[in-house]
């Protein structure tokens, strides 16, 4: 007997509201189900689909003659139910994709199933913290019955934050209901992941961006099983399918890895709100530094605010001083080398923090102003005196430096701009008695092509980072991964070495960035003692968003910032879809956007507006030439509704040489 059955694919398509499937026959009706995947032809090849849905006849104006049969059902079981097709149908909606790319992001893309043996020794620990009154205080809110189903956790760095998320979890374990707890990618995974597996044992599933597909599959199908009731991970963690879900927790609101920087470019607090919101769930979100968003949300009572104001282990907030990076050789200031030097006869800790890798970042002429900048994408090429090379960040581009500047011959021509390396190299000069790593993206997030090399590069890091706990470093170095939720006992001092990187660029949300970032590694020091400092190096002395940062002055940090932001009309003060069309040929590109925007045009809704065209702040990203369109109105409904038509109307003739890309509330923009 055979069945007809519904299937999306992980391609592009614009009718995104119907989710535009397609329909396939079996012969065998019992192999096939909804939730299952399967192969199936596809044009000239065979590509995987998911079955999304059974039906009794072929669609209306499809010749049953015309309908391909499945080749094979590559599922014992279902991966997936209505409920996940539900989240699906809503990503697509939202953020303008197809149906099968949002089942792609959800999914494990692994095909075998392995369950993994847990041990039994992995005994459950009590906590044996006696809680403070404020974290007993936001528990209870928590966990009362109340008008409120989202929270915000908003407490300073080391105010036992975790301690509640884990006790709010607890509580949802013991009504019955499954928890899903979002930490940002990487270092915080790991040290996360092993407290929640040391306090819940078996019940907990983690998820890391470093799994295989098959162990992420066999996560997936033992959350599904309803044998993980706690799930732990980043991103993607939030499509996990647990039943009955109790709890969504994000920890680190604010960091960045939330938002995917591919197709569909997802938030996980977006989808964290929906499935919230449809599964009647409670939504406990926190940091130290909330995004603009969300600090807007809880002045205007849209999230119940809950404060941590204390240190609980002994610690207190580090004294922060900016200073002056001016008529500085090198990259140390004398403040910042004689604080490392006494921090270590104290037998403390130092981590330095640079938010910029390589070893001098761009190679500039004195006399001309020339620069080396990447032959494929418009940004300056970055030494890596390792590899003897000048490397392109975006790209991968790679060229050795010139001796003298190509264009006026000048032979002056050198680096300027500090990376870790070179700070590793001056701070190994200056303090040859001490014990110096570094961790960076190079060192830590290598693409690596095979497991074992996957494996090595991680326990690298983790082993650093281990070495660093115990004490037996002295000085971390390294950029964003040491600013991220790390919870070191010895370290006294922290020095940011150039909090200005990052305040240049061509991006609204530089100055809350920066202020984030210098805040929370700021945060590293002090936890477990008093006395600890923070030196911030600076050429901006003045500068609002280094002094409020140094103040740890959030609330008057964001006073002025969301002025700033309402002024300009820019989020949270109004809604971004931004349409980014690529193209290797930039005649192509030029035309695509101006189609686009002509056809946009006479769609914009009253109170919107249409930032564009333009070349994109980085004009071009391997060897494609990038231009955007940002859509800007003050709700959503309007644009996003306006991006639909505008999508299906562009697409009904374009040029296959040219890509588009949608962003939904884009986060970065260059
Ligand atoms: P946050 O996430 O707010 O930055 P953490 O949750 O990492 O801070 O907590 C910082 C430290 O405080 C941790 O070592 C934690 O064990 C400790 N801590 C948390 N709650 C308490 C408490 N009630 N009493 C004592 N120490 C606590
Ligand atoms: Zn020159
Ligand atoms: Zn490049």
């Amino acid at each position: 007997m055979s069945a007809f059955y519904d299937l999306v694919f992980d391609i592009p398509v614009t009718n995104t509201s119907s989710g535009h499937s397609y329909t396939y026959l079996i012969d065998d009706k019992n192999e096939a189900a909804v939730g299952k995947r399967a192969m199936v032809p596809f044009g000239r090849r065979d590509i995987l689909g998911y079955i999304i849905a059974q039906r009794e006849n072929p669609p209306e104006n499809v010749k049953i003659e015309s309908i391909k049969k499945i080749r094979r059902v590559v599922d014992k079981e279902p991966l997936f139910d209505i409920r996940i097709v539900d989240i699906a149908r809503w990503m697509a909606d939202f953020y303008l994709c197809g149906l099968g790319q949002a089942l792609s992001v959800m999914i494990p893309s692994g095909r075998r199933i392995i369950i993994p043996q847990i041990p039994d020794s992995d005994e459950e620990t009590e906590p044996s913290l006696s809680i403070s009154d404020e974290q007993f205080n936001a528990l209870h809110e928590i966990k009362s019955p109340s008008i409120f189903n989202m929270f915000y956790l908003y407490g300073i760095t080391g105010s036992g934050k975790t301690e509640v998320f884990l006790r709010a979890a607890q509580y949802m374990l013991n009504e019955g209901k499954s928890v899903i707890y979002l930490v940002p990618e990487i270092s915080l995974t790991h040290q996360t992941a092993q407290m929640i597996g040391s306090r819940f044992g078996s019940q907990a599933a983690t998820l890391h961006s470093g799994m295989s597909p098959t162990a992420r599959l066999a996560q997936w199908v033992r959350i599904q099983r309803g044998d993980a009731p706690i799930v732990v991970g980043p991103r993607s963690a939030v499509f996990a399918p647990v039943p009955n879900l109790g709890l969504i927790i994000i920890d680190e609101e604010h960091d960045g890895s939330y938002k995917s920087g591919n197709t569909p470019r997802y938030h996980a607090r977006q989808v964290a709100l929906h499935r919230c919101k449809t599964e009647g769930a409670r939504l406990v979100m926190g940091s130290a530094t909330p995004s603009a968003e969300a600090w807007k949300l809880m002045s205007d009572g849209g999230i119940k605010r809950l404060d941590l104001t204390k240190r609980l282990s002994g610690g207190g907030m580090p004294q922060i001083k900016p200073v002056n990076l001016a008529n500085t050789q090198g990259c140390l200031t004398k403040e910042l080398k004689d604080e490392i030097r006494l921090t270590a006869q104290m037998g403390k800790q130092t981590i330095l923090f640079l938010n910029r890798r390589g070893f001098a970042h761009f190679f500039h002429c004195p006399d001309c102003g020339w620069e080396l900048i990447c032959k494929r994408c418009s940004v300056s090429l970055t030494w890596h005196k390792n590899r003897g090379r000048c490397i392109c960040h975006y790209c991968g581009y790679t060229e050795s430096p010139p001796i003298a500047c190509p264009k006026c011959g000048c032979l002056e021509a050198g680096y300027s701009g500090f990376g870790t390396e070179m700070i590793e190299e001056e701070v190994r000069r200056t303090f040859p008695d001490l014990q110096i790593r570094r961790i960076d993206a190079d060192t830590a997030n290598k693409k690596v092509n095979n497991e074992l090399g996957e494996i090595a590069v991680k326990r690298n890091l983790e082993d650093t980072l281990t070495l660093f706990k115990n004490g037996v470093i002295d000085i971390l170095l390294g950029t964003q991964m040491v600013a991220k939720g790390l919870n070191f006992p010895g370290v006294r001092l922290v020095g940011v070495v150039f909090a200005d990187t990052g305040l240049h660029l061509p991006d609204f949300r530089a100055a809350e960035r920066t202020f984030s970032l210098i805040v929370q590694v700021a945060g590293r020091a002090g936890r477990y003692f008093p006395d600890s400092k923070v030196i911030v190096q600076t050429l901006r002395m003045n500068d609002p968003v280094i002094t409020r940062s140094c103040a740890l002055d959030v609330s008057g940090f964001y006073d002025c910032e969301l002025k700033q932001r309402k002024a300009l009309n820019f989020p949270p003060y109004s809604k971004l879809i931004r349409f980014t069309i690529r193209s290797k040929d930039v005649k192509r590109a030029d035309t695509a956007i101006k189609r686009l925007a002509s056809l946009a045009e006479p769609l914009i809704p009253q109170g919107a507006d249409m930032l564009g065209p333009s070349e994109c702040p980085i004009g071009i990203i391997n060897d494609n030439h990038r231009r955007q369109i940002i859509f800007r109105s003050p709700s959503r409904g309007p644009i996003h509704s306006m991006a639909k038509e505008l999508l299906l109307r562009y697409e009904k003739d374009k040029d296959v040489k040219t890509y588009l890309e949608v962003d939904v509330d884009p986060i970065s923009m260059l």
